[in-house]
């Protein structure tokens, strides 16, 4: 009978995994976004300020926070998009009172969950604001659960414009050579103003 246990042999493997540097809440850009600010609240959950990569003109901004369910991607006057100096203050201000601990990054959706997402947020827009123009800028509020960008988001509308053309319209852009503009249909049912 031994006298003493063995000590077990010390596990080769770490209790915890080391993400790629990319994936922390404090570096991380989402597909499809630049970054410019990001504030952290005092358990260290980080607040996004974001804008689309593509969107380098006149780009405009969202908030989200990676701990809780805080989003912002239009001013709260006038219902109109977010500057930067707009967002960044939200941002601060969310930061400085919010108190959700620091949170892993949202897992990115396969092509199909994201697909269905973006789709469910179409019909969505267009029950809440009737028929309007849609292009990927309406979606930025849904951007760090999409993660796609810009081109994948116009792909995914012009599909939908082919197969579904009582929900989306299609018509090539002025603007851009091998471009579209997109126009939601008007809802049956929806609360929409019919101009009678
Ligand atoms: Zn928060």
């Amino acid at each position: 009978m031994a006298l003493f246990a063995r000590c077990p042999k010390p596990d080769p493997t770490p209790a915890y995994e080391l993400l790629p540097q990319e994936l922390y809440p404090e570096t991380w850009t989402p597909e499809g976004l630049s970054v410019p600010w990001r504030f952290g609240n005092r358990h260290l959950s980080v607040t996004l300020v974001y804008a689309s990569a593509d969107d380098t003109r006149y780009p405009s901004y969202a908030v989200a926070c990676l701990g809780c369910p805080y989003k912002a991607s239009r001013a709260l006057s006038g219902d109109r998009i977010l500057r930067q100096d707009e967002a960044v203050e939200l941002a601060n201000s969310h930061a400085s009172t919010c108190n959700a601990l620091g949170n892993p990054v949202p897992e990115r959706p396969d092509d199909e969950s994201a697909r269905t997402l973006l789709l469910k947020r179409l019909v969505e827009l267009q029950q809440v604001r009737g028929a309007r123009p849609i292009n990927p800028e309406v979606f930025l509020g849904d951007r760090l659960e999409l993660q796609r960008d810009d081109t994948w988001i116009r792909d995914v509308l012009l599909h939908t414009a082919e197969a579904s053309p009582e929900l989306l319209r299609a018509e090539p852009s002025p603007y851009a050579e091998g471009g579209f503009l997109f126009h939601g249909q008007p809802i049956l049912g929806a609360d929409t103003p019919t101009g009678a």
